[in-house]
């Protein structure tokens, strides 16, 4: 049994009269006019509660989706035990029957299920068919299939051993279960969060997002399909309070897999301190967090590729990606070209429903988060140190609409500068062309995070420059291209500073931090 380096997922582009057109659009009504309930999944077994929450469109708030039960203490307590209970087998199983599971988990999603699963993500997440298709399908199974053979890899390394004494080391899972939790903007993480644990033997309580759990639960689905033993993965929607009390505080937690927001792993850290002396072993703690990601051009720099980056840098997926351009930096000798550009392509983009396969943008995930985008457009609107030059505008009359929106702010500490919006809003400070060092300072400290970042020149001694006063400003560093869409096996992913533990999704680096090691010396 050998696992090749694997090759990404071919990304399909769902042309109009494409086969794969067709059969999307097909998924997409059926999903609509069949609303489902979802259940836990706890022990490989379903199990429902009368907790229930209903799953809407975003970008047609009206329309419902179904419901999904919602784990209360006692669901949790049972996932706990079910994962205890699943341990010991799942952990002494060869590793090569584990990554089968997960291998054909990916063959799953990228075959019989793939219109099903990509249309989920669509209507729950409001994405359009080409985000969806590079995040639950393409990525995900990334995810699944390069996993299994970083790990392969590191199960080769053994340490030296010397005339008579035989050293090793067992690559053994955590001392205890991993609690993962995901966030709803990436579907992948979802599927990585919870499998990337288990994939070295550890078993796992997966919380998805509250509005997500359509397709995070397909997700489930597939690798209960592709064989995965009951008790493994646990899929437990829950709320963040219960879910800290009862899972992130128990002494056998071992582990926190997480991606979502800078304040809710700030408490997660907190109440694992609060509870040190409880546990069993020192849980890890791996985090993907907030980012409040640059672009940066120099004098240099190409007012096309730079246009390219900001539009989709700043406007796919309405903005939500931890990833998305949400500041720039640019010269004054270029602003008036590059304004012009932006204002032109900017204009042609289409917002709206996820069916209509023209629209680029379509609904930010929530009411909650449209709000949040609100009041910074009110607060740039009725400021003296910022203009809004494009869009501006909202409506959530029939779903959560934000139109693209450039803000310039004439100072660089502007608050929509520096605090992370998470929608579609990008700010732009314009720095006269003599102020190089200062702009990159500042670009360097205005904002607590590390996530991505991005630079644009053509003179090489600039990049060099720039690369280096931004050297720890972010954990994905790009030079020329826009600071999104990370790919598995090419970019590992993940940041510092405020932005988390930089522990690379999708890389043998994440995949080190499931395992415990015991190391043997034998003396023969
Ligand atoms: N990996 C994604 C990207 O490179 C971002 C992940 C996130 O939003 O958390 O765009």
């Amino acid at each position: 049994f050998q696992v090749s380096l694997p090759k990404n997922e071919p990304v399909k582009t769902y042309m109009p009269g494409s086969p794969e057109q067709e059969a999307l659009k097909a998924e997409l009504e059926r999903q609509l006019a069949n609303p489902i309930e979802i259940p836990m999944i706890i022990g490989g077994k379903e199990v429902r509660s009368e907790n229930k929450e209903k799953m809407i469109c975003p970008h047609d708030h009206k329309k419902e989706l179904g419901e999904y039960c919602i784990a209360g203490e006692k669901e949790l307590l049972m996932a706990i035990e079910a994962a205890e209970g699943a341990k010991e087998e799942w952990e002494n199983m060869p590793w090569e029957h584990r990554a089968t599971i997960f291998l054909k988990a990916a063959d799953l999603l990228t075959g019989k299920y793939r219109a099903k699963i990509a249309a989920s993500c669509m209507l729950v997440q409001s994405k359009n068919a080409y985000q969806s298709e590079i995040d639950i399908i393409c990525e995900l199974a990334d995810f699944l299939r390069f996993n299994p053979y970083y790990v392969q890899e590191i199960y080769k390394q053994q340490p030296n051993s010397t005339d008579g004494v035989w050293n090793r080391v067992e690559y053994r899972a955590l001392d205890g279960f991993v609690a993962a939790i995901t966030p709803f903007n990436f579907t992948s993480i979802g599927g990585n969060l919870s499998t990337a644990p288990a994939m070295v033997g550890n078993t796992v309580l997966w919380k998805p997002s509250s509005t997500a759990v359509l397709s995070n639960y397909y997700i489930m689905q597939i690798l209960m399909e592709a064989g995965l033993p009951a008790g493994v993965i646990n899929f437990v929607p829950s709320r963040g309070v219960d879910f800290g009390n009862v899972v992130i505080s128990h002494p056998k937690m071992a582990g926190v897999h997480f991606t979502g927001s800078t304040n809710v792993f700030n408490g997660i850290w907190k109440q694992v301190g609060e509870n040190l002396n409880k546990y069993v072993t020192y849980p890890r703690l791996v985090g993907e967090t907030g980012g409040k990601d640059f672009i940066f051009a120099h004098e240099s720099a190409d007012v096309e590729a730079l246009t390219c980056a900001i539009v989709l840098g700043a406007f796919e997926y309405q903005g939500q990606k931890c990833s998305a351009a949400s500041r720039a930096y640019i010269p004054e000798s270029l602003w008036s070209k590059l304004k012009g550009r932006l204002e032109e392509e900017i204009g042609k983009i289409k917002m709206g429903d996820v069916c209509d396969f023209t629209n680029l943008m379509n609904a930010v995930i929530d009411q909650k988060s449209f709000k949040n985008c609100q009041s910074y457009l009110s607060y740039a609107k009725e400021s003296k140190d910022a203009e809004i030059i494009i869009g501006g505008g909202s409506d959530d009359s029939a779903g959560y609409f934000v139109e693209p929106t450039v803000i310039v702010a004439k100072t660089p500490a502007f608050k929509t500068m520096v605090e992370e919006i998470f929608g579609p809003i990008i700010t732009i400070y314009v720095y006269p062309n003599d102020k190089l060092d200062e702009a990159l300072k500042d670009c360097d400290t205005a904002t607590p995070y590390g996530l991505t970042g991005a630079v644009f020149a053509q003179d090489r001694a600039a990049i060099i420059k720039m690369a280096k006063a931004l050297d720890h400003a972010a954990g994905n560093f790009y030079i020329n291209d826009k600071p999104t869409g990370a790919v598995v096996g090419q970019q590992p992913f993940g940041g510092s500073r405020g932005s988390g533990t930089n522990d690379k999704a999708g890389s043998a680096i994440n995949l080190y931090r499931w395992m415990s090691q015991r190391a043997i010396k034998e003396t023969l």
